[in-house]
């Protein structure tokens, strides 16, 4: 199934888990998954590390999901690959039954200051998969807050329109904490003739340190009343994860309101917190 399909007929609710290291055993991640099954997921998306390092991992989580009957979208990157490199990974994926692919450039590793790869950005990479394998469904990253390295939010939107307009059929969104920039985002991209349909990818905030480092990270902003949490309880972790849940779960209506098409999690790997958080907001399986 073509999540572009589904997003067609419905909201989606999704997840987004991480392959385990090389050297851990696979029993987390599947337990994890069995946990998030119990949402009837309209599909799980796996990451894929800098330059290929879990390349191997997210193909066996993305099997693992395959088999249990859902839908499994690996995240694919540029970073290290030739053309051909990618050829044969799309017809892996083909052979796994796989026909929906997330297709990014990838963060450049440590050192690094291109992909080392055939491909500078992913709108190249989506040419190339939706040319030579139109039976898969390609999704593409867009940036609320515009991507950290965009010199305007107005060239970052061209990029972006530029990912539609060579095969990208739908867009999943980094991280937001601010659903009044979002808002403003949807606008803009509406106006710029970009017409697929947005996944909005919702961070939980649990631990302090993380959530700012990842914010940071990603330049994006922190609007008062998360500061607020950071201010309260920053030293006090078991505040800061009961504020940063409820917080979780407002965000989650807001965005929902905002109008979006599907509400991806990012799960960290943390069935138990998220189990908790939709329950919460009232989401109990995909039909929400
Ligand atoms: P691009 O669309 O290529 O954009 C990168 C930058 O180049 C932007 O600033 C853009 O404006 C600019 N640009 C694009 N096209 C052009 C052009 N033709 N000329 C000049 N400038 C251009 N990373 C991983 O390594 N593994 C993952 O699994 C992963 N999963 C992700 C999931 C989601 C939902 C999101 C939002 C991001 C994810 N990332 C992941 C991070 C992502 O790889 C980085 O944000 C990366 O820096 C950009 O990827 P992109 O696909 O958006 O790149």
């Amino acid at each position: 199934m073509k999540i572009a399909e589904l997003l067609q007929k419905k909201r989606t609710l999704s997840f987004e888990v991480f392959p385990p290291k090389a050297d851990i055993p696979m029993d987390g991640i599947v337990e994890t998954l069995s946990r998030l099954y119990d949402f009837k997921p309209d599909f799980i998306s796996c990451t894929y590390g800098a330059g290929g390092s879990s390349r191997g991992r997210n193909i066996e989580v993305c099997t693992a999901v395959q088999k249990s009957g859902h839908l499994a979208m690996p995240h694919f990157t540029c970073i290290g690959n030739s053309r051909d490199d990618i050829r044969v990974l799309a017809k892996e994926y083909a052979a796994m039954g796989l026909e929906n692919v997330l297709a990014l450039r990838g963060d450049f590793p440590a050192g690094w200051e291109g992909t080392r790869g055939d491909f500078s950005y992913a709108s190249d990479l989506i040419s190339l998969l939706g040319a030579e394998f139109p039976g898969l469904c390609l999704a593409a990253a867009a940036y609320p807050e515009k991507h950290i390295s965009a010199p305007s939010m107005e060239m970052d939107i061209a990029h972006l329109r530029l990912k539609q307009d060579r095969g990208a059929q739908f867009l999943m969104t980094q991280l937001c904490h601010d659903v009044t920039a979002f808002e403003r985002f949807l606008e803009k991209i509406r106006k710029a003739g970009i017409t697929i349909p947005v996944v909005a990818g919702i961070m939980p905030v649990l631990v302090a340190e993380p959530t700012i480092r990842m914010t940071i990270y990603n330049g994006c902003s922190i609007p008062a009343e998360l500061a607020s949490i950071f201010g309260k309880y920053q030293h006090d972790p078991e505040s800061f994860t009961k504020a940063g849940t409820e917080y979780t779960v407002t965000q989650i209506h807001r965005f929902i309101a905002a109008g979006i098409n599907g509400l991806h999690l990012y799960t960290l790997n943390k069935w138990k917190k998220i189990t908790e958080i939709l329950k919460t907001a009232g989401i109990h399986d995909s039909s929400f």
